[in-house]
């Protein structure tokens, strides 16, 4: 049942031991719970076998909504159960239908927008007393004044008619069950894990990051991380080349054999024009996970290496164009970015707005004075979100792009300034974010050396797979 990707044992089980000790404890509890959870959850298709069996009394009569589909389509002969834990379901099933189980009927309806628990009730055709039972449940209660769009509310009523359980669904991975006592209904939530099972993928890129990403199969989310893990040393807006290509190695979650998305990046590299970039992930003391270089150096920077997001910036802008106003090319001491009017511009770090103003040249601009030495200037602003004086954190939005001043269209025009020389911002070092302290460096050696070690090994087993 917790059936997963198709794989060769041998290959992932050297994963398991080296990278993920705890997983396969974690998939042995998962199995466990997972059969308790799965006897009170969802009547998805994995899990209407279980249900059929404890609650074989069950009459479902509403056939225009899912659940009634799941359970009316399933055949006698499903083998419910792998023969590890029939305990498990046999007591199970005894304790939750037991001698005298009432008949129920089971209706669902999907919240809309809007939607709240007496509205969502009065579509089942529940009374406000229902409503009002529910709505002051003992535990959970809270939940239900937060019902949003696409989760799913069930309820069970007993042969007299009677509302006996409301199950709330937001998501695959959280239900919430109301059961009567008595004259009221006490909450309770249930939560399920997903498994962890690592996944690897090499990208070259011939046509786009994001095309040849996707092709490889990785989903767009994954790569705007792959993207941000290395945005800080290489501007993705302008310096990505054909013939470029990462690796990463990262962890997908699955829940009953289904992928339910991605989990965390555990080690990537990049390599942009020739140059490699590498980057492990390093859960610190308190929890807190960020990226570093294998040597422990942060990946985080001070500053952005672009304060505009990347996907916006349209590639084919010609920054050496003749000044349409000048009709000569006039010394640039900054970078263009090309984006819609609108798109938000951040700061690129922590600083000062010193100053917000307007100038027949520069059009809305911001500057940002970051420590003693390093002012970030922003010109051509549609709107500007900053006044003067204020402090400003790093990726706070500051404007939005536009084409106000000498601009022949809409772009930012940015420009970093280090003691008052113009550095170019898409080479100039950028000052690190805190190093891992000495302290720490044993730790993170033997968390991030096996994540890069597993990383180099897949990368070798993946190039060796490749067709001549
Ligand atoms: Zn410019």
């Amino acid at each position: 049942m917790m059936a997963r990707k198709t794989r060769s044992p041998g290959f992932w089980d050297g994963l398991f031991t080296d990278i993920l000790p705890r997983t396969h404890l974690y998939a042995a509890a998962a199995v466990g719970l997972g059969v308790v959870l799965l006897l009170m959850v969802v009547p998805s298709e994995n899990v209407s076998a279980y249900r059929e069996d404890q609650l074989a009394d069950i009459q479902v009569t509403d056939s225009g909504n899912r659940a009634a589909a799941d359970l009316s389509v399933i055949a006698p002969d499903i083998a419910p159960e792998p023969a590890s834990e029939p305990d498990v379901a046999e007591t199970l099933a005894a304790e939750k239908t037991g001698p005298a189980a009432p008949i129920l009927q089971w209706r669902e309806q999907s919240v809309r927008l809007g939607d709240n628990l007496s509205t969502l009730f009065q579509r089942l055709s529940l009374s406000a007393g229902d409503v009002y039972r529910v709505a002051n449940a003992a535990g959970e209660a809270g939940a239900l004044k937060r019902l949003r769009p696409g989760e799913t509310i069930a309820v069970a009523q007993n042969s007299d008619g009677e509302l006996v359980q409301v199950e709330y669904r937001r998501s695959a991975l959280e239900t919430l069950v109301y059961s009567r006592t008595g004259e009221g209904f006490e909450g309770q939530r249930i939560a399920r894990d997903t498994e962890s099972v690592p996944a690897y993928q090499r990208v070259t890129i011939n046509h786009s990051l994001f095309l040849d990403g996707s092709r490889a199969g990785l989903e767009n989310e994954l790569i705007m991380r792959v993207a941000r893990i290395f945005g800080w040393d290489i501007d993705f807006a302008l310096d990505i080349r054909k013939g470029d290509s990462f690796a990463v190695l990262y962890q997908e979650e699955y829940l009953d054999g289904a992928k339910m998305g991605n989990g965390a990046i555990l080690a990537a590299e990049f390599i942009n024009r020739g140059t490699r970039y590498r980057a492990v992930r390093y859960e610190k003391p308190d929890g807190s996970a960020d990226f570093y270089t294998p040597e422990g150096r942060p990946m985080r920077k001070a500053f952005l290496r672009a304060p505009v997001d990347f996907t916006r910036v349209s590639s084919n802008f010609n920054p050496n164009r003749l000044h349409p106003v000048f009709k000569t090319k006039r010394p640039h001491r900054g970078v263009d970015y090309a984006a819609a009017t609108g798109t938000p511009v951040y700061a690129a770090g922590d600083g000062k707005v010193i100053e917000a103003g307007y100038s027949r040249a520069n059009g809305n601009y911001v500057f940002i004075r970051h420590g003693q030495a390093i002012v970030t200037k922003y010109l051509h602003l549609n709107s500007k979100s900053v006044r003067r004086g204020q402090t400003v954190k790093q990726r706070q939005p500051i404007g939005t792009v536009g084409s106000t001043g000498y601009a022949t269209g809409p772009h930012l025009h940015y420009e970093f300034v280090v003691n008052g020389v113009h550095r170019n911002p898409r080479t100039v070092d950028l000052p690190e974010a805190d190093p891992i302290p000495a302290a720490q460096m044993a730790r993170f050696a033997s968390q991030t050396q096996p994540l890069m070690a597993q990383l180099a090994n897949y990368s070798e087993t993946h190039l060796a797979a490749l067709p001549e």
